[in-house]
């Protein structure tokens, strides 16, 4: 296939031509066309050039999924910017990485966000803030009540942490000397900027996304226009459908991860489709969304699958508008897939992808033959192999190694870092740290991530073959499993479990149905009853938060 070789921004410019009075974006009602969005993004990028953003400058973007994330996002890239989008639920701490590491002095936040900002703003080299609250594009009427439900949300949240009851709006929030404020409604009066301005696509770095939050420090991956646009095109390929047909996408997985970044709001933009947006994912806001606005695509992450089938009255909706729904992230249980085709008649396919592949590199067909269990086969011109983790040789069908993949989407490196960029890339081949296998047929199974491999007496264990276990039990509602440390195994098996309401299993009971079901070395020898898993946003279930407090509590001991 062939990819474009452009600035992403002129995707925004062509269907502003085509249709101009199409709907961009949804946001509680208020739409904003896709003619008024290239006007907002041309003023916005006209203020951002006065500040100094040029080619190759780096801004952060700490917003929600609102219309002002989606017309910041093509503002930078208007000018041939760099797009830093960063998790607005981040502490200052994580920010202070993230901004620094960057190298930036201009963001686009968050009203809310303002206290932790100011912490850490100089530090950070910030010069300017640009502050929007998420009211700013609300329709008029909701727009008035605001400020009085966050003036009554202020109050409960004192009360609740036994402070005054003295009512009013927060206090403001001073930015330190040296860093300006600047308020993003006004600056879409500015005079526009000409553009997009033109770039070199394979060279030309569009995003630097954050990634490794969950492992370890976080590195940027450099994703340049080309990776991006070229990801985009290989969705609509698969797609094939519904080419040419306009379309509605629920914008459910945040913007700030590359896979919402990819599968809705580029794709969108490219495609003419009108985005349903979510600034927060909530099961029963989404039902409602997807019967009112009856989008044909829903890329998302198991856990909100997981929610939407869990309402108890999900039947009384009418979801079937549903075409295509990806889910990507995490492993997609079949029970979890089966329930939801049933519920809204369209297809749920399980795909997969990581941020240094912007991000999508397989998935099942959505039309044609999909295995259970399987992430599917390579996207178009993506080529996949599995190779054995220590010589990096190739392996035969059936073998388990780590997966290796090689494509236009697949990142240019990470930001700064050369020895971690030649660690995972080798002759364009992008390591993934996940285990996986391919049978005959070419598809892909994901067995674990590397990271994740528990070795105990010798032993290889794969965590997600034991959780697959301790999920059949009836009584489990989650569980995940990790490897602690064991003086005579190195490290042994344990399993953290969440039980259904109303449910009881005592870990002798675990026990004995998993030994039922594995081989005695994979067995969990120890069993942790909690309330939750921590979980990242995208529904990743943070393994390392569960080492570590098994860490600490074997110091404490
Ligand atoms: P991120 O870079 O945050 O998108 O995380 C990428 C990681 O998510 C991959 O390396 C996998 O470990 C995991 N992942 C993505 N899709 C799947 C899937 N379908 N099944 C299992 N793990 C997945």
């Amino acid at each position: 296939m062939s990819y474009p070789e452009i600035n992403l921004a002129r995707w925004l410019e062509d269907t502003a031509a085509r249709h101009p009075d199409r709907a961009a974006t949804v946001y509680f009602g208020a739409r904003l066309s896709y003619a008024q969005l290239r006007q907002h993004v041309r003023a916005l990028a006209g203020a951002l050039a006065s500040l100094g953003v040029g080619r190759g400058d780096r801004v952060a973007i700490i917003l929600p999924n609102v219309p002002q994330a989606v017309i910041a996002y093509y503002a930078v890239l208007w000018l041939g910017g760099v797009v830093v989008m960063t998790n607005p639920l981040y502490t200052p701490r994580e920010l202070l990485h993230q901004l620094r590491d960057a190298d930036l002095r201009v963001v686009v936040a968050l009203d809310l966000l303002l206290p932790r900002l100011a912490q850490v703003a100089s530090d950070a080299g910030i010069r300017h803030v640009i502050v929007t609250s998420v009211a700013d594009f609300l329709p008029a009427p909701l727009r008035l009540l605001y400020p009085l439900r966050q003036a009554a949300q202020a109050r409960r949240e004192r009360r609740r942490r036994g402070g005054a009851h003295s009512s009013g709006p927060p206090p403001a929030v001073r930015l330190p000397e040296g860093v300006t404020r600047h308020d993003f409604r006004s600056l879409l009066h500015h005079p526009p900027a000409d553009g997009p301005a033109p770039v070199r696509a394979r060279e030309d770095v569009a995003l630097l996304q954050y990634t490794g939050g969950t492992t370890g420090t976080s590195k940027g991956v450099v994703l340049t226009h080309f990776n991006l646009a070229a990801n985009c095109t290989q969705i609509e390929a698969w797609l094939y459908k519904l080419r040419g047909q306009p379309t509605t996408v629920l914008a459910a997985l945040p913007f700030f991860h590359v896979y919402g970044l990819t599968t809705v709001l580029n794709f969108a933009v490219m495609s003419g489709a009108t985005m349903v947006l979510m600034p927060r994912f909530e099961a029963r806001e989404a039902v409602k969304l997807l019967q009112r606005y009856r989008p044909q695509l829903f890329p998302g992450v198991p856990t909100m699958y997981v929610a939407i089938n869990a309402l108890p009255d999900v039947e009384r909706y009418r979801l079937d508008s549903l075409e295509a729904c990806i889910s990507g992230a995490a492993p997609l249980p079949v029970t979890v897939q089966e329930t939801f085709e049933r519920l809204t008649g369209g297809r749920l396919i399980e795909g997969y992808g990581l941020t240094e592949a912007s991000p999508v590199t397989h998935s099942n067909p959505i039309w044609g033959r999909r295995k259970a269990g399987s992430i599917g086969l390579p996207w178009p011109d993506t080529e996949a192999r599995v190779v054995d983790p220590a010589s990096g040789e190739p392996l035969p069908p059936g073998e388990v190694g780590e997966l290796a993949v090689r494509g236009p989407q697949v990142m240019k490196g990470y930001w700064r870092r050369p020895e971690e960029t030649a660690a995972v890339l080798k002759d364009g081949w992008l390591l993934t740290g996940d285990l996986a296998r391919m049978d005959e047929d070419g598809y892909f199974y994901i067995v674990d991530r590397k990271k994740d491999l528990i070795i105990a007496g010798g032993f290889n264990i794969y965590p997600r073959e034991v959780e697959d276990v301790l999920y059949e039990h009836p009584a489990v509602k989650e569980a995940a499993v990790v490897g602690v440390e064991d003086p005579y195994r190195g490290e042994t098996v344990r399993a953290y479990v969440v039980l259904k309401e109303g449910q009881t299993a005592t870990p002798d009971q675990l026990e004995a149905f998993c030994r039922e079901r594995l081989a005695a070395y994979k067995v969990p020898r120890q069993y942790v009853f909690i309330d939750e898993l921590p979980k990242t946003l995208v529904g990743k279930v943070l393994r390392r938060a569960l080492r570590e407090s098994a860490g600490s509590e074997a110091q404490a001991s």
